[in-house]
């Protein structure tokens, strides 16, 4: 027994998990469900061979934040451009930057959980407000904001768990009527479908573009996060950074995997036909609401009790995220390959 007192607090607070089961489907994280394409995996390896692991790491990460810059077509550059381990940690770094004690964020729930978590981390006072009942952020909710008057907005789109875009237009008006304010847009999902924010950010200097390559570059593994920002946001980031805070094996990573972009962004297509399908088959089911979705997994509200039927989908193997936290009697499944999406369908037409 440890005499050490924590934080207070702290013991209240459960750790971040999601279940990773060995099951035949596991639909519950928003991976992407193909492995690396071969001749990524054989380049990488090449290029691991030669690196000089007995050196730091550049604390600049200058290669990659070069490349995607340029891959990205972001107006700023690479001083826009900024990296991390994973978009969590840019989201981090963000709250260390413009949060902490004294300081107030706001989030329109349902969202990404993390995002009031890494508030609570940072000691950043937070203000939550509801989406309207279809999710989609209009000007009601841009005065709320306003009215909060606070230093952070996060808006999340395509939105974690509830699928929707948000619209551009939103961004603009919240980075508009609230100029101090960093309005932090979290594009975890964008390459699957909505509109992204990343044309804003030029034009008004306090919006940052959060992204990962955990989903559509198929690398959750290797924990790539960047932010397509202005440079003087990029230089506040700096500021809260760990000294070589990432490591040359993962600038590596995703060096590598901007040159094999294209095969990547190609298994992009199937994987919206899986999503389409579920929300087309859901639809068509009865007993389940389903919510459109421009991401890679798709929020569903059963009548019956939404605990019960995940547990019944998992005596089947198939893994689906408990969302009835968040939202009322939801679950979440991610758009996998094709095999899975069967077995999750069967599943659960044998579960209703
Ligand atoms: N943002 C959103 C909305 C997410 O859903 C996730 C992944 N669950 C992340 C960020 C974190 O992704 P990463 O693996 O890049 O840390």
């Amino acid at each position: 027994m440890s005499s050490a007192l924590p934080r207070p607090g702290l013991r209240d607070v459960a750790p971040y998990v999601s279940p990773q089961l060995d099951v035949a489907a596991r639909l519950n994280t928003n991976e992407c469900p193909s492995s690396l394409p071969r001749a990524y995996v054989d380049d990488l390896a090449t290029a691991v061979r030669d690196l000089a692991l007995h050196r730091y790491p550049d604390a600049q990460v200058q290669r990659l934040r070069d490349e995607l810059a340029r891959c990205t077509g972001h107006e700023l550059g690479s001083e826009g451009t900024w990296v991390a381990n994973g978009s969590n940690e840019i989201l981090t770094q963000v709250l260390q930057a413009y949060g902490g004690p004294g300081r107030r964020a706001i989030t329109f729930d349902p969202t990404y959980l993390l995002h009031a978590r890494l508030c609570w981390l940072t000691q950043t006072d937070l203000v939550r407000r509801r989406l309207p009942e279809d999710f989609v952020l209009t000007d009601r909710q841009v005065d709320e904001a306003v009215g909060a008057r606070p230093d952070i907005v996060f808006v999340c789109s395509p939105n974690n768990p509830t699928g929707n875009a948000q619209p551009v237009a939103v961004v603009e008006a919240l980075a508009a009527r609230l100029p101090e304010a960093l309005v932090v847009v979290d594009e975890a999902y964008i390459e699957f479908g909505g509109e992204s924010a990343v044309s804003r950010v030029a034009a008004q200097g306090n919006v940052v573009v959060v992204r990962t390559f955990s989903k559509a570059f198929a690398l959750a593994g290797a924990r790539i996060g960047y932010a397509l920002t202005s440079p003087e946001i990029v230089g506040d980031l700096e500021r809260v950074r760990l000294p070589y805070h990432l490591s040359t094996l993962t600038q590596t990573a995703g060096i590598v995997a901007l040159r094999h972009r294209d095969e990547a962004l190609a298994l992009l297509d199937a994987i919206r036909t899986q999503r389409d399908r579920i929300v087309d088959e859901l639809g068509s089911l009865g007993r389940v609401t389903v919510y459109p979705s421009d991401a890679n997994f798709v929020l569903f509200v059963t009548d019956d009790d939404a605990t019960s039927v995940w547990k019944a989908l998992l005596d089947r193997g198939v893994l689906v995220r408990d969302m009835t936290r968040v939202v009322p009697n939801a679950l979440r499944v991610t758009a996998g390959a094709e095999h899975e999406v069967d077995l999750f369908l069967k599943a659960l037409r044998e579960v209703l």
